[in-house]
């Protein structure tokens, strides 16, 4: 006979379940619900990639940073940012960089958007780039990195990838340059996709990512003297 303190237990271990199943499905290298690009191309390389940009204050300093080592990265930038500074995202890609897709809005109710919705937020963002740089980007990168099927269903409608990572700080977070580089190079080898941030999302406007830009020379001196390559996923 079950109890109600069996009940519990069942519907508390089910509950779990659900979250845990749910958050596999969402988690940002989680094939289940689409491909996902989790390793770059390339011997003995690592790819640098940036979200939530371009904001001229951060943008700026870790495109210098980039070019005093001869990098290449790649930015996943939200639409309205673009839209609001088309001349840094031509310098970006006179650069060498590869501008891809995270949405318009970076809205984190996105996830309970339609299809139409999903489909809007990524074409507004791709014709931006196709009219800025004259072609279409190819990469996606969810917001948060959550995946969902309305988006899934857009994603392969524009015929786009989705891109992961694997090294990663919680950068949003408001932790120190320090802790930003530790987080990053612990468990760091070739062939991992590094996340950071240089911009802010609507829902960030008034915070800050200096302790990334103060990290990232730390971080590619790093990758340096391991002798690893830093390339964008141009190539993918
Ligand atoms: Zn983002």
């Amino acid at each position: 006979m079950i109890g109600w303190m069996d009940t519990l237990a069942i519907g508390a271990v089910g509950y779990a379940g659900v979250l845990g199943s749910t958050a596999s499905l969402l988690y940002h290298n989680s094939p289940i619900i689409a491909p996902v690009i989790t390793r770059c191309a390339g011997a003995n390389s690592v790819a640098l990639t940036f979200d939530d940009g371009p904001t001229p204050q951060f943008t700026i300093p870790v495109l210098k940073c980039l070019e005093s080592v001869g990098a290449k990265a790649t930015f996943f930038c939200i639409g309205e940012n673009m839209a609001a500074h088309r001349s840094l995202v031509k310098d970006m890609l006179a650069a060498g960089h590869c501008i891809a897709n995270h949405t318009w809005h970076h809205d984190h109710a996105g996830i309970l958007g339609s299809k139409h919705y999903w489909l809007s937020e990524l074409q507004r963002t791709s014709y931006l780039i196709e009219d800025i740089s004259g072609a279409c980007p190819r990469l996606f990168r969810a917001p948060m990195g959550f995946k969902i099927w309305n988006q899934a269903a857009a994603v392969k409608k524009m015929g786009m990838k989705y891109v992961g990572w694997r090294a990663w700080a919680w950068d949003t977070t408001g932790i120190n340059a320090e802790r930003i580089f530790r987080r990053i190079t612990r468990r760091l080898s070739p062939g991992d996709i590094i996340l950071l941030h240089d911009g802010l999302e609507y829902a960030r406007r008034h915070e800050t990512q200096t302790a990334t830009v103060a990290a990232l020379p730390h971080i590619l001196e790093y990758i340096r003297q391991h002798g690893w390559y830093m390339n964008s996923l141009a190539m993918l």
